[in-house]
């Protein structure tokens, strides 16, 4: 019993490293692809005086504090972006291995870390670019593909919900084009859902879309509140994650939850 606690708790803090360490690539990749520059055949750099960080000066998390984020070359800040995305890829990883069964599906927990990681880093290219990455939709797909062989026992879930998600939210942009004469939604929001849609199922990604869109719509409105009404352009691309996030860690409770509440009115 003991044994079996501790081989638990060793995971737990396996993943745990192991998500931060995804987490200081994920800094390469939102850094580097707004600008367009190769994110596996460079070095790490400084991204002010361009002087190749050395291996020790790569601990993720470590390196930053105790080079107090400043570059040891030029002295110039280092972005504290670098310690909080690696900081917040490891919880994340450590919450999705708390939260799923790992034991019984091992499979879908990495899919999920995995998809996590690709949200963490395309809400906050999203978010400052107004633009969400291609490759990153392109992978997400993949890992969709990858559930998809997996559990062909139900692979109509997964093509449901890749085909059902893509096919509302294009109808949904078409309606906003040509109806309302306005951009309802981007593409890369559209492939971002089709992508998450094939991952999670169309049961799951059906909610997984209603609470991004209810967070953003109050996130967004108390923004515009606090800025007294400047017309800051909604980045979609964050809440959609946050919602595909939530999903992943409580959909099926909250699923049942939302059913059961239906029989009893
Ligand atoms: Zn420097």
């Amino acid at each position: 019993m003991l044994g079996e606690y501790t081989a638990w708790v060793a995971v737990g803090v396996i993943f745990f490293l192991y998500g931060i360490v995804i987490g200081s690539f994920l800094n390469v990749v939102i850094f580097r692809i707004p600008i367009k520059e190769n994110i596996t055949l460079t070095r790490s750099h400084c991204m002010t005086c361009g002087y190749t960080i050395a291996w020790y000066d790569l601990v993720p998390v470590f390196s930053w504090l105790f080079l107090k984020g400043k570059c040891r070359h030029c002295g110039s800040k280092i972005s504290i972006q670098y310690p909080i995305i690696e900081a917040a890829n490891g919880i994340i990883y450590l919450i999705i291995y708390l939260l799923n069964d790992f034991n019984n599906n091992p499979v879908e927990t990495i899919l999920y870390c995995a998809c996590a990681s690709a949200l963490l880093a395309l809400s906050v290219i999203d978010w400052r670019t107004q633009e969400i990455p291609f490759g990153i939709n392109i992978f997400i797909f993949i890992l969709g593909l990858i559930r998809l062989l997996t559990d062909l026992g139900n692979w109509s879930e997964y093509v449901i919900g890749f085909c059902a998600v893509s096919g509302f939210l294009c109808l949904l942009i078409l309606f906003g084009h040509f109806i309302l004469k306005k951009e309802v939604m981007g593409f890369g929001d559209v492939k971002l859902m089709a992508a998450t849609g094939l991952l999670l199922g169309w049961k799951l990604i059906i909610p997984a879309f209603f609470i991004g869109c209810i967070l953003g719509s109050v996130i967004h409105l108390t923004i515009m509140a606090v800025k007294k009404g400047t017309d800051h352009v909604l980045a979609f691309g964050p809440y959609l994650s946050m919602g595909v996030f939530i999903i992943m860690l409580w959909g099926e409770q909250l699923v049942s939850w939302y059913l059961k509440m239906w029989t009893f009115l």
